[in-house]
């Protein structure tokens, strides 16, 4: 027997603030190298550009979105500024106010896209393989294995 959840339907998914967990933050660093850290775990990433190496961080939080089904919420550094963003299940981003909350538009967002690091063909942010050629993740911009931060030694 599962519980009953809670769920109000009445609330539009826009005026709720976007849940900051799993605590995601994205660091651009120069042009090619970049950090992504997720609850703690550190995803080192390197692109040929900095256009393809944010598509690529976009796409790893995009593949945590659609595992939980739900946006997540990531805070991108680059170049001294910091600013918040939802990554949605479908492969849109879209800015954070204050209270992260998703800032409205009346603009139709599209699902953000890149180019296959394999063939070049252009695939959105959720592909899981490229539709040309098959890659697997074909905007894939990890550079090494992610590894955990140090976590304390007396968690129980
Ligand atoms: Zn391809």
């Amino acid at each position: 027997m599962s519980a009953a959840i809670n769920v109000d339907t009445t609330a539009r998914a826009d005026d709720q603030p976007v849940i900051s967990w799993p605590k995601i933050t994205a660091t651009i660093m120069g042009e090619t190298d970049g950090t992504l850290v997720i609850n703690d775990v550190v995803h080192p990433c390197w692109a040929p550009r900095t256009d393809v190496l944010r598509t690529g961080m976009i796409a790893r939080c995009a593949a945590t979105a659609i595992t939980l089904r739900r946006p997540v919420r990531v805070e991108i550094t680059e170049r001294g500024q910091s600013w918040s963003v939802a990554v949605r299940p479908d492969g849109i981003v879209q800015e954070l106010d204050k209270s992260g909350r998703i800032v409205s538009t009346d603009v139709d967002l599209l699902p953000v896209e890149g180019c296959c690091r394999a063939c070049g063909g252009s695939n959105p942010v959720t592909a899981r393989h490229c539709s040309g050629c098959g890659t697997a993740e074909p905007l894939g911009v990890l550079a090494a294995e992610p590894y955990a931060i140090a976590s304390q030694p007396d968690r129980q």
